[in-house]
């Protein structure tokens, strides 16, 4: 059981970097960097599955489903207030939403 723990940890952490990377990739914005970003974004998913850890939720919304971006602001995707639902909506480059709720939900 312990050793199976250590595992998850050590995954987590892996998932963690490459999203890491990916986001200061796709920062750089060009066409190469955007590759590696994506490619991370792969590895980390595979990850994720091989070692059944799910990825953090604070990193979660921000991997597009549609295509597999991280998500930047202002560099890969737009942010919509969408107030009288109390979320913003991250729009990906490639049309998916993303809803993330900033008010409680009831
Ligand atoms: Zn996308």
């Amino acid at each position: 059981m312990r050793n199976e723990r250590l595992v998850e940890k050590i995954a987590l952490g892996r998932i963690r970097t490459l999203l890491q990377n990916a986001e200061a990739r796709t920062t750089e914005r060009n066409d190469a960097s955007k590759k590696l970003a994506r490619r991370y974004v792969g590895l980390a998913r595979k990850i994720g599955m091989r070692y059944k850890v799910s990825i953090p939720k604070e990193l979660k919304w921000r991997v597009c489903k549609g295509c597999g971006n991280f998500l930047v602001p202002g560099v890969n995707c737009g942010v919509r207030l969408v107030s009288s639902h109390g979320y913003a909506a991250y729009v990906c480059e490639c049309g998916e939403e993303r809803h993330v709720f900033y008010k409680k939900a009831r």
